[in-house]
């Protein structure tokens, strides 16, 4: 008898015909002969319907109301849910994250988890019973309800599984895997039947949104095994484990592009001690996350800092650096919302010489401008202008031959 946690997504439960198949699905999970945990999202778009909502009636939306409203959706889907099982006759109980003994931080709309205490879990699997919890919610150590964040289903699977010593941890969603490619851009993408989790870090990093990256993280480092799977096919789908040194590894695993950054340029700073920390600093100061940065050599004593930031922060950041300008002794800042990055992502890069030459030489085939670069030992990343990113994708695709079976 294997002890299985079971998370399904918003879609996966859109609606209560969804509900009922999903429910179909754990009964013959349980009469299998197996012991399942169920995490559940809110149903369909209802997080986005709680976050509009509160936009609309408030300006301040306090983060511990906020918290209560948004993991309401959760909790809606665990009762559905419940309730769908006992008509499958599999008896089931919801849990909301505080009764499931989810402890977390006080950090409100985005609190992290800090202990599980899953005696009631356990208390209802040893009476045969079928727990559901409300995902990406807990209790915080100040006894408030906290919401763990977009996408924290995920992480309340993952946190299950761990603490439940669990067999598998499997994440239902509406795709039925991990491409090697966005399956829109690139008609001849593959399913990946496996991937090390700093690969599937990498790719969420790159731009890949599911799973999401905070759930691989935890998974990671507590050691637990994904299965990403769908809820529509119910076909096996892509495991995400610790690299196995037994396993071949692939050059090139997945090519991800991400047209979410804005690109800032500030020209003409003297190039002395000083000048980046104090502009990075006044960035993070604002919670600007900044991720790729370059600069160029110095020339006559004055040069030009490149990075890019999330769409989202552009104007903000834009006026954070127009107003350091004379401070830093700038020429000038120039922003463009126009790029986006395309990456090639693969463990066995790490020992592969002239994979570099390889990328750059395809994009350069495609008479496409490399406008900056970033680097880690599995993944290579170019910014390019954000009409060609998907030409650029499928060039890639095909010349690391990323077709083939
Ligand atoms: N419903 C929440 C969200 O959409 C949590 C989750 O789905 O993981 O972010
Ligand atoms: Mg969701």
């Amino acid at each position: 008898m294997a002890l299985v946690v079971q998370k399904f997504g918003g879609t996966s439960v859109g609606d209560g015909e969804r509900m009922r198949t999903v429910a179909d699905y754990i009964a013959r999970t349980v009469r299998r002969g197996n012991q399942v945990v169920v995490a559940v999202s809110a149903m369909g778009k209802e997080t986005d319907q709680l976050l509009h909502l509160a936009s609309e009636v408030s300006a301040t939306r306090p983060g511990r109301e906020m918290d209560m409203l948004i993991t309401a959706g959760e909790r809606k889907a665990m009762a559905l849910l419940c309730m769908a099982l006992h008509d499958q006759g599999i008896p089931a109980d919801s849990f909301t994250g505080s009764q499931a003994g989810i402890v977390t931080d006080t950090d409100h709309t985005r609190a992290k988890i800090v202990a599980v205490r899953p005696d009631r879990i356990r208390k209802a699997l040893d009476a045969g019973r079928v727990p559901v919890v409300g995902g990406a919610q807990g209790v915080s150590v100040d006894r408030d309800v906290t919401f763990l964040g977009r996408g924290g289903t995920d992480t309340t699977a993952v946190a299950l599984a761990k603490a439940l010593d669990a067999d598998a941890c499997e994440i239902y969603t509406d795709v039925s895997g991990v491409f090697n490619a966005d399956p829109r851009i690139v008609p001849e993408a593959r399913r990946l039947k496996r991937l090390s989790f700093e690969e599937m870090l990498e790719m969420n990093a790159a731009g890949c949104p599911k799973p999401a990256m905070r759930s691989v993280e935890f998974a990671r480092n507590h050691g637990v095994r994904l299965h990403v799977r769908s809820a529509f096919t119910w076909e096996p789908g892509t495991w995400i484990t610790e690299e196995d040194a037994s396993m071949e590894q692939a050059i090139v695993s997945a090519v991800v592009s991400d047209s979410s950054e804005a690109k800032l340029t500030v020209t003409g700073v003297p190039d002395t001690p000083g000048i980046a920390a104090r502009l990075f600093r006044a960035l993070a100061d604002r919670s600007i996350n900044v991720d790729m940065v370059e600069q160029n050599v110095s020339m006559a004593g004055t040069t030009d800092i490149s990075f890019t930031v999330p769409h989202d922060d552009l104007s903000t950041a834009h006026a954070v650096v127009d107003g350091l300008r004379v401070e830093l002794g700038a020429v000038g800042v120039t922003a463009d919302p126009d790029i986006a990055t395309v990456s090639i992502i693969g463990a066995g890069m790490k020992t592969q010489p002239g994979v570099t030459a390889a990328m750059f030489e395809t994009l350069a085939a495609e008479g496409i401008n490399i406008e900056m670069i970033s680097t880690s030992a599995i993944r290579l990343t170019c910014v390019i202008r954000s009409d060609v990113a998907e030409r650029a994708v499928v060039a890639l695709h095909k010349a690391f031959e990323l077709e083939a079976g």
